[in-house]
């Protein structure tokens, strides 16, 4: 990967192009809707607060998180969000 490989959008472009919306808050976690309105798709998001700790319900973060421990678009957008 260099500078000549542009094709694939890093998650933290994507994650600028996303919306976010809030859904809920309660005690142990708060819940995100994630709209990428270019691939016509939504992912929910959910901050576990006493592990500090999110969760996505893409397939980017069920296959690669473990891996890789990158967090997805959904969960990048959600952060800006919220900080
Ligand atoms: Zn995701």
């Amino acid at each position: 990967m260099g500078p000549d490989t542009p094709k694939e959008i890093s998650p933290e472009e994507r994650a600028k192009r996303l919306k976010v919306k809030k859904d809920y808050e309660n005690e142990r976690r708060i819940a995100f809707t994630v709209m990428d309105e270019e691939k016509g798709t939504t992912h929910s998001v959910i901050y576990h607060k006493e592990k500090d700790e999110w969760t996505c319900d893409c397939m980017w973060f069920s296959t690669r998180y473990d891996k890789t421990k990158r967090y997805c678009a959904h969960i990048l957008a959600a952060k800006r969000w919220s900080e």
